[in-house]
């Protein structure tokens, strides 16, 4: 699996560099109506938005089934009671801290500025409705889920989500038989993602290709500038709030910590995927780290599942450079609709490789920019992807080994080994 793995992924860098090339070629003949009919509003475009319609019709299902199956399991947060209320407050603040940092430091370094893309996409991009508080609190919940499905309101199929899978852990040994459906489907829209992903390499290079066909080589410095806000938000995260955490709220050595954790780190990196990391994450927390058996065993998988930090920094980024990108201004309120939604759209986000992508629509769709702006990020974010899951992995760990050591399930001799 980890072979064709890295084919696709390779697969995928190679059709980057032929896009970019036939694109920068194509941009340098601006006279010919040929080019710009057949191949640049022609094959490109449809190429790109076939590979973009493919990710799209996931979205709304996904976000539906992924999130009742992941609820469904918070049954287990409530029977290991302390232990698993603990790590779950932590996985969510590390992911807000993460996303608010992905926002603040993308509005400061503008990764998007420079590239004016308004006139690529078809759909004119929509100022989000300035609502108050009180409003999105109360557009939150769908008067009929049904209608919130059609329309694709991703935040009112969180909220109804949410509510049935916890319905569905209530109802215990009685909701097995349906928490094995919701699981089932779920495993085959992850099927499904893969499929559509077998045909990103010619998605990659059309959507490519026609952005460098339209914009030549200014699109170059603002994609550089993207991805090196987003290693430097990823970096923060680690270097900063996760070492910060482990010194100050479990007292242990976060370079011991590292380096102990360091296997785990490369497998996340190399196959992109939270769950194929997962063994080697729960031996690693447990023999190397030193947490009990009892606390990483649910910690671990829980944590691969929700607690997704780097994909939330990815989604901020993201945003803040597509609405750059589309001239669109996003004030207090969008920010903080992004801060939410991409919080829950971690959550939301399946351990493999690019489904933070196809998660990245809906908090796109949240403050109304157009989804055309994950085609100029998708070509580079099979590399982002590898660091992003590092991260999602290592922050798992960090909170893991905070509460263990807070509740006495860490074991010191074991972690002062080398
Ligand atoms: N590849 C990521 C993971 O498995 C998810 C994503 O952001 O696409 O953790």
């Amino acid at each position: 699996m980890a072979g064709r793995r890295i084919t696709l992924t390779t697969r995928i860098l190679i059709s980057l560099g032929i896009g970019v090339a036939a694109g920068l070629v194509v941009h340098q003949f601006p006279g010919s109506a040929w080019m710009k009919t057949w191949l640049v509003d022609g094959v490109f475009a449809a190429g790109g938005q076939l590979f973009l319609r493919g990710i799209t019709m996931l979205v709304t299902p996904l976000v539906l089934v992924s999130i009742t199956a992941g609820a469904a399991k918070l049954g287990d947060v409530r029977k290991v009671g302390r232990i698993g209320m603990q790590v779950f407050v932590l996985y969510l603040l590390t992911t807000l801290m993460a996303v608010s940092a992905a926002v603040a430091v993308a509005s400061l370094t503008q990764p998007g500025a420079g590239l004016d893309l308004s006139h690529v996409t078809r759909e004119a991009p929509v100022a989000h409705e300035r609502l108050t508080a009180a409003q999105m609190l109360l557009e939150m919940v769908p008067a009929n889920p049904f209608k919130s499905l059609v329309e694709g309101n991703m935040l009112q199929i969180i909220v109804f989500a949410l509510l049935c899978g916890m319905g569905l852990s209530a109802l215990g040994a009685q909701g097995a038989g349906m928490v094995g459906v919701v699981d089932g489907c779920n495993d085959m829209l992850l099927k499904v993602v893969g499929y559509v992903m077998l045909f990103a390499p010619v998605g990659v290079f059309c959507l490519v290709a026609r952005t460098f066909a339209t914009t030549g080589f200014t699109a170059m410095a603002p994609l550089a500038k993207y991805m090196g806000t987003m290693v430097l938000v990823l970096a923060v995260q680690l270097c900063v709030v996760y070492a910060g955490l482990l010194a100050g709220l479990a007292r242990v050595n976060p370079l011991r910590f590292f380096r102990k954790f360091f296997p785990a780190f490369t497998v996340a990196f190399s196959t992109s995927s939270s769950y194929a990391a997962l063994p080697v994450t729960l031996k690693t927390v447990e023999e190397n780290v030193g947490v009990s058996e009892e606390v990483a065993s649910f910690t671990i998988p829980l944590g691969a599942t929700i607690n997704m930090d780097g994909t939330a920094i990815m989604q901020g980024v993201a945003t803040v450079f597509t609405a750059q990108v589309f001239g669109v201004h996003l004030g207090t309120m969008e920010l903080l609709t992004v801060v939410l939604t991409a919080t829950l759209a971690s959550i939301g986000t399946a351990g493999v490789p690019a489904v933070g992508l196809v998660m990245l629509t809906m908090v796109l769709q949240s403050v109304g920019l157009p989804i055309e702006g994950i085609g100029i990020i998708i070509g580079i974010d099979r590399i982002l992807d590898m660091t992003r899951t590092a991260v999602n992995v290592t922050g798992d760990a960090v909170c893991t080994t905070i509460v263990a050591k807070r509740c006495g399930q860490f074991d010191e001799a074991l972690f002062a080994a080398d």
